[in-house]
């Protein structure tokens, strides 16, 4: 069965649309979970900065001083 991830908080869910229903603290913007869609792997690296993160949670929950939302984002 797949799992979708969200590329903010790094929250998982069984279905997308279980996914975009939810609510999202950590969506700068919006405030909804946005679905990551990249694949899943057993490293993230985050796309402003380059560090390297075991799961996307631990990627979504640090500080990021190079990006604009000063949030790590996943590269795809
Ligand atoms: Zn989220
Ligand atoms: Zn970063």
């Amino acid at each position: 069965m797949a799992n979708y991830y969200c590329k903010w908080c790094g929250q998982k869910y069984s279905s997308v649309s279980s996914l975009t229903s939810g609510h999202c603290s950590k969506n700068p913007e919006i405030k909804k979970h946005a679905l990551y869609e990249g694949s899943e792997k057993s490293q993230y690296v985050c796309k402003f900065c380059g560090h390297k993160y075991s799961s996307l949670s631990s990627l979504c929950s640090g500080h990021c001083s190079k990006s604009l939302t000063k949030k790590h984002q996943p590269t795809l």
